[in-house]
């Protein structure tokens, strides 16, 4: 596997029906579940959206988490002020491309990102010296002989062994259990993607949280690799999908998700 970069996210573009049946990735397929409607909103809709203080945190997390692997996969490890470097780059950079509403808060929340990458940076499992397989891999797998679309993704890491890495930010300290059980669909549909690009079974899959604490802390949760029945769960809930979406049945989920539904007004409205 080689490293590549990975494009960013378009807010606010809408879709055809067609175009999201041709494709399906994690971050649809989990929106999907969660509730239809915001489905809806987000992508045949395609309304736009400022991201929140904490969606810019994650995205900046990332973007520092893959120069820090670029490096160690060029051999060329970011040290001493190269990690703050890349990190007001990449601060900088989004800011100009889109700012956000920080509410008198920017510096603090700043601060308290680039804690959280430097204690992540101290505390992670994963030597400085270790070269990545691959770094924002993009990949891709024809389900065309299930008559399903075609699965999409991008992996954050692979370590050296067919290890599969997903960095998280979140605000809370997550239950390792829960965390298996919530990402079940990303992570199968990593394995499912891995398998096809280098016709080999991962090692094993790990989600590293970067939790945003007042002291950040790290959690490391590690998995198996997936399993056949993942695999088929994975394939039955992508046809349930796509009947869904050839349906068109866009029914609201109503939940305490709602209270950090980003088209909360908007479904008030219908
Ligand atoms: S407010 Fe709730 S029901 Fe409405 S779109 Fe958002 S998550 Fe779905």
């Amino acid at each position: 596997m080689t490293a590549t970069h990975r494009a960013a996210p378009i807010n606010g573009s809408s879709r055809t029906k067609e175009e999201l049946l041709s494709t399906i990735s994690a971050s649809r397929l989990g929106t999907w579940l969660s509730c239809r409607m915001k489905f809806y909103f987000r992508y045949l809709a395609g309304i736009p959206k400022k991201p929140s203080p904490a969606m810019r945190v994650g995205t900046i997390i990332h973007a520092v988490l893959q120069q820090w692997n670029l490096a160690r996969w060029r051999k060329a490890p970011l040290q001493d002020d190269m990690v703050k470097t890349v990190f007001d780059h990449a601060w900088a950079n989004a800011e100009k491309e889109e700012a956000v509403n920080w509410q008198g808060e920017e510096e603090e929340t700043k601060s308290g990102a680039l804690n959280l990458i430097e204690a992540y940076l101290k505390q992670t499992t994963i030597p400085v010296e270790e070269r990545p397989e691959g770094v924002e891999v993009s990949v891709e797998r024809d389900l065309g002989k299930f008559g399903l679309p075609k699965l999409v993704g991008i992996i954050d890491l692979v370590r050296q062994g067919g290890r599969i890495v997903d960095f998280k930010t979140t605000g809370r300290t997550p239950d390792p259990e829960m965390v298996l059980h919530t990402t079940e669909l990303q992570t199968t549909m990593y394995s499912m993607l891995y398998r096809e690009a280098t016709d080999r079974k991962e090692s094993g899959i790990e989600l590293h949280h970067l939790v945003r604490l007042k002291t950040p802390k790290i959690i490391i949760t590690e998995a198996g690799p997936a399993t056949p029945r993942q695999h088929d769960k994975l394939l039955h809930l992508i046809g349930s999908y796509v009947r869904g979406v050839e349906f068109e049945d866009f029914t609201p989920a109503p939940g305490l998700q709602c209270a950090g539904c980003e088209f909360f007004n908007e479904c008030r409205r219908q």
